[in-house]
């Protein structure tokens, strides 16, 4: 197996479904200037496989958007070269802007000012989410 070095400070994503760290990646650290490493294809006993990523000297990051991206994930928070506390990625149950609605005589695709708010219906497997406007089911995609 490929070993990298650990971080003493920085936060670890672990248990990223294969091929999706490098979304995470590029949305998430493409232009960041601290140290990133992106480790693909993983072997984990939980997954099968996974990609990790381990950023130095940053300690935050959006659970929200990596519960989107992949509600399995664990964000582990090093400092010191201990690890400082482990979080788990969330699925939002609103989101506001961000998301186009699916209906597309909706009024937030013609007025600037109607912001459409989804809320989560449903979580199988796919994201269903409800316009506040319309009550059109939008699948979340990235
Ligand atoms: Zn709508």
């Amino acid at each position: 197996m490929l070993e990298v070095k650990g971080i003493d400070n920085g936060i670890v994503i672990d248990h990223i479904g294969s091929g999706k760290g490098i979304k995470i990646f590029n949305l998430l650290f493409a232009s960041t200037e601290t140290p990133v490493v992106l480790l693909m294809n993983v072997k984990s006993q939980l997954l099968g496989s996974k990609d990790i990523i381990k950023v130095e000297n940053v300690y935050e990051v959006d659970l929200d958007l990596l519960g989107l991206i992949d509600p399995k994930i664990t964000v582990n928070v090093i400092k010191d070269g201990k690890l400082s506390s482990k979080t788990r990625a969330t699925i939002p149950t609103t989101i506001k802007g961000g998301m186009k609605c699916h209906n597309p005589r909706c009024i937030t695709h013609s007025d600037d000012y109607a912001i459409p708010e989804f809320t989560l219906i449903k979580a199988n497997g796919k994201l269903e989410y409800e316009c506040s406007f319309c009550e059109e089911i939008t699948i979340y995609k990235l």
